[in-house]
């Protein structure tokens, strides 16, 4: 079902559209801070407008709530032009060096409007965040060009991966090995929980339905709510396992479809996210004509759209097992065995990084860091650093 034509007559009389702050709850008794942010892509409003509801149902009822909820709207001045940006890609440009530079400009003239919007959005967090908080959670909501089952997409930490287990949707890890620079790992940097949640097509009345299970069940998971105050709280968790059904519960990104414009990019019509393919199968063009898989696995965010650079990814599953393996690694600290792999070494002055030497290290040493939490970080010749997220304990 679509809801362009309503949107488009609904936003007639909401004025101003979209604004930074969309709402917040709690704050009176002590308990964790959850900070969610609908938008940051422009042309994704259905987490806005489920913030929304979420919120509006939250000051008419009243519940008990433990800690405080406060929604952010990410991108507003693209959210009001229904562009993806107007500049720049505003979830693209949190490494922490962009955002030292960044906040030396804070105050002054800024030519960039993601730049503004980082500013401002910044600012809401580091003040919500305050001097003394120390269980913070940061949910960021997004949907997809193409239709497809809701998922999250997470930082490899045990907080992280409990917190998704419990909505019952499929899990996505190793995607920072992909893409740098969004707010997700710059936050899990700072060692606060941060995941990341696609509800299904941009336009998709279902996608806003799916924000709003995911916000009020993340609620209660975190411990803010109590089910008994959640509306229709079995239903909300049905809804989210009947969506992702027969996907499996952990996936891992294999490869990412780098493009730019020039590339003349265009997905074959007719795949969905997570939709099953064989290795050499054809599934879109280019400037140099057909582009095939690498190997079988499932599609993932398959382009549909003219504004991005991710043509698609492969993902594939990680076997429950191994998840269970890697959970029980962690809580036993093998970590700190790792630097006696051959190839494998401590990364002077940082806890959580490790050398990889490329041509002695075995194929499975990667495969052994991915379990305990580390991911490629970056790579020279014979050299690889793999870095995990600093852990909340929590
Ligand atoms: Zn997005």
């Amino acid at each position: 079902m679509s809801f362009q034509a309503n949107r488009e007559a609904a936003e007639q009389y909401v004025k101003p559209k979209f604004e930074r702050k969309i709402g917040r709850y709690g704050g009176r008794r002590s308990g964790p801070l959850v900070i969610f942010i609908g938008g940051i892509h422009g042309n994704e409003p259905a987490g806005v407008f489920a913030l929304r509801n979420v919120m509006k149902a939250l000051n008419e009822k009243n519940p008990r709530f433990e800690g405080e909820v406060i929604a952010l709207a990410g991108n507003t001045r693209a959210l009001n032009k229904g562009l993806r940006y107007l500049d720049t890609d505003l979830n693209r440009a949190w490494l922490p060096e962009q955002v030292r530079n960044l906040k030396l400009k804070a105050g002054k003239t800024v030519e960039v409007s993601e730049e503004t919007e980082q500013l401002e959005l910044l600012a809401e967090i580091e003040t919500a965040i305050g001097a003394n908080r120390q269980e913070v959670y940061i949910l960021d909501l997004h949907t997809t060009s193409s239709d497809g089952a809701p998922f999250s997409i997470i930082s490899d930490t045990l907080t992280n991966r409990h917190i998704a287990q419990e909505l019952g949707v499929p899990i996505i890890l190793g995607i920072e090995e992909s893409i740098d620079g969004t707010i997700l790992n710059y936050i899990n940097d700072l060692g606060y929980a941060a995941l990341g949640f696609e509800a299904g097509q941009h336009d998709a009345l279902t996608s806003v339905e799916n924000h709003e299970a995911i916000i009020w069940l993340s609620l209660a998971f975190i411990g803010c709510l109590s089910t008994n105050d959640i509306p229709n709280m079995a239903s909300l968790r049905k809804r989210l396992i009947k969506a992702s059904n027969g996907l499996p519960r952990f996936l891992e990104v294999r490869y990412r479809h780098a493009i730019a414009e020039s590339d003349e990019f265009a997905m074959d019509p007719g795949f969905r996210n997570f939709h099953p393919v064989k290795k050499n199968q054809a599934i879109a063009k280019d400037r140099t004509g057909e582009v095939k898989t690498n190997e079988d696995g499932f599609l993932f965010m398959p382009l549909y759209q003219k504004l991005g650079d991710d043509g698609f990814f492969l993902v594939r599953e990680v076997k429950p097992f191994w998840m269970k393996v890697s959970e029980v690694a962690r809580r036993m600290k093998f970590d700190r065995a790792l630097p006696l792999l051959p190839g494998v070494s401590r990364l002077k002055g940082a806890k959580d990084s490790l050398v990889i030497d490329t041509r002695i290290a075995h194929w499975f040493v990667l495969e052994i860091c991915h379990l305990l939490g580390f991911r490629k970080h970056y790579q020279t010749t014979g050299r690889l650093i793999v870095s995990r997220r600093k852990q909340q304990e929590l």
